[in-house]
């Protein structure tokens, strides 16, 4: 029932291992991570405590500087290897995490199981992940703004969830960006320098940076090395408040 991902010049790997324990108090029955290696993304996945997810990765977990993580608390199929996110979309084009529950998953993976898509897991996120590669089959490439194409997939993908979700989204062809969704789930954005963190809430964020965004329901967030733009899920940009990271309540 957490999320954590990181896009910028450092080693994914320690802060989605490290963010994904300080959200342990938020209880969850699996975890895993996908990390970015540049020409693939690697999937870890493991059931029960994060040390065994920890012992999965071993001594030389795979590298790279981009990279989404989640802890699951199973509503859709039991706490297994099979349903333990990172989920994988299309041919593994798309590879997300989710928090939360998508109420008309059965009747969307019906069309999608129509369209040739094979679902590996009993979860309803499975479904989120194969209309955000359907999406983008059906977005023609954007020269000018390369990264519009998967905005504009998961905007289709999202417009035809019921239900709730936070989402980050990590594209085989983008080594250097995040897609981040929130409805109902949330989601933080840490604000770095040439480094972003997203989160389910800011306890992660503690000691990488001191910024934060907050996104609100409906809203999209493009994450990459560059900067960060946060977007209305079917408008344009939003202008958003960074705030203090308020390590005290
Ligand atoms: N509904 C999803 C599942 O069962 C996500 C659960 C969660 O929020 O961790 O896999």
């Amino acid at each position: 029932c957490g999320i954590v991902g990181y896009v910028g010049g450092s080693d994914a790997g320690s802060f989605l291992l490290n963010g994904l324990r300080r959200l342990e108090y938020r209880g969850y029955d699996s975890a895993g991570v996908a990390v970015h290696g540049g020409a693939e993304i690697n999937i870890t996945r493991s059931v029960g405590r994060i040390d065994a997810l920890a012992g999965e990765l071993g001594e030389t977990p795979p590298a790279g500087m981009l990279g989404i993580g989640h802890t699951r608390w199973a509503t859709h199929g039991p706490a297994t290897h099979e349903n333990a996110h990172p989920h994988v979309g299309g041919e593994g084009e798309v590879v997300l995490v989710h928090n939360g529950v998508i109420e008309n998953f059965q009747l969307l993976k019906d069309e999608l199981i129509k369209k040739g898509y094979e679902f590996k897991s009993d979860t309803d996120s499975e479904v989120i992940a194969h209309l955000v590669a359907e999406g983008l089959k059906k977005t023609p490439e954007n020269k000018e703004q390369p990264n519009m194409r998967y905005v504009t997939a998961v905007q289709w993908a999202v417009a035809q969830l019921r239900g709730t979700y936070g989402l980050a989204i990590a594209f085989r062809e983008k080594p250097n960006m995040i897609i981040a969704a929130r409805f109902g789930s949330p989601l933080v954005i840490g604000v770095g320098r040439g480094e972003y963190f997203l989160a389910s809430d800011a306890t992660p964020l503690i000691g990488s940076t001191e910024r934060i965004v907050y996104m609100a329901d409906h809203q999209l967030a493009v994450l990459t090395p560059e900067g960060f733009s946060v977007l209305h899920r079917d408008q344009g940009k939003v202008r958003v408040d960074i705030r203090p990271l308020e390590t005290e309540s």
